[in-house]
């Protein structure tokens, strides 16, 4: 088996009747570009820039930040990095910042709710990833976006400081693809309206699940309701797709999903254009690609979007890809 993914490392992603996918890694350091690279990925999908700001003492400064993401870009040799701005909170502490103790983290004050009203956190991000942007291939994504004001107003800010730099005489990338997380049920919901908007989406379904479910993601008690294939999870995801593809935008997906056994040939057939996922599970889904034939399950989906349950789902999923 290693020897029959090994064959694969250089190689694009194909399925078996020949349609193209992307295979992309999630990281969190510049350290780990080197994983993604050997192991064959075609680019970043998801770069979690929490690590930059965790396990110190104070906000890493502008030049710190440009220096980790100047890497990647560098690292990454034009291929696409996905890079997404502070996603702080619900799990994810940075003492710091002196974030109040909430009783529902994960629906409180988090990632781009506090970016937006915090700029002297946001901006200095934002002033990095621009400078960054004349070194490689980026496309930046804001996460946990609700509401289309937030989009709206996140990109306001970045456009500001793009003018800010281009006037101070700094490149800047006229080519950046500027995203968001589809991980809200809301945006999911209304993704047609987001596909106007934005260059693309990355559906999060780490937590699009929990917030679908009403399910902590971290709570062993409710983890039965955390269900990847559970038809209104398919449903959420196909409506993201359809409503990107109506608009020539791309769609990702860097949650847990996108590196599923089970779930990918269900992501093929709703059409799933980049699926990023740890770097050692790229070459084994490039391998499992190479099984699906697409056309078979784009046919499909209306059968299994119409499923009740997502066991029915998993045994349709095992009987179609035997
Ligand atoms: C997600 O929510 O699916 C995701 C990729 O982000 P994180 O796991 O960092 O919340
Ligand atoms: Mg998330």
């Amino acid at each position: 088996k290693q020897e029959e993914w090994a064959k694969l490392k250089d190689e694009p992603s194909f399925t078996k009747d020949g349609e193209q996918v992307e295979l992309a890694a999630n990281i969190g350091t510049p350290e780990d570009v080197e994983g993604v690279l050997n192991n064959g990925g075609e680019g970043v999908g998801l770069y979690r820039t929490e690590f930059l700001y965790m396990g110190k003492s104070e906000l890493p400064s502008e030049d710190e930040q440009f220096d980790a993401y100047k890497t990647v870009l560098e690292k990454m040799k034009g291929k696409p990095v996905v890079v997404r701005t502070l996603d702080v909170g619900g799990d994810k502490e940075i003492s710091y910042l002196d974030l109040p103790k909430e009783l529902n983290p994960f629906l409180g004050y988090r990632a781009i709710r506090f970016c937006l009203e915090n700029e002297h956190v946001f901006r200095p991000q934002l002033r990095a990833l621009l400078r960054a942007s004349a070194y490689g291939n980026l496309k930046i994504m804001f996460p946990m976006i609700a509401t289309i004001e937030e989009f709206r107003q996140a990109k306001a800010l970045l456009m500001e400081e793009k003018d800010s730099l281009k006037n101070d005489g700094i490149e800047v990338s006229d080519d950046i693809e500027i995203g968001i997380m589809v991980e809200i049920p809301s945006t999911a919901v209304i993704a047609k309206q987001f596909a106007k908007e934005v260059d693309f989406f990355s559906i999060g379904t780490n937590d699009l699940i929990q917030y679908t479910m009403a399910a902590d993601r971290m709570n062993e008690q409710v983890s039965y309701l955390y269900q990847p294939y559970n038809p209104a999870i398919l449903n959420l995801i196909n409506t993201v797709i359809e409503a990107a593809h109506a608009e020539d935008k791309w769609v990702g997906m860097c949650g847990e999903m996108a590196g599923d056994s089970i779930a990918i040939p269900l992501l093929v057939g709703l059409g799933l254009d980049e699926f990023s996922m740890s770097a050692t599970s790229i070459l084994p889904a490039r391998t499992q690609l190479l099984s699906l034939n697409k056309k078979e399950l784009v046919k499909a989906k209306e059968q299994f979007l119409a499923m009740s349950t997502s066991e029915e789902v998993v045994a349709f999923v095992k009987e179609i890809t035997e």
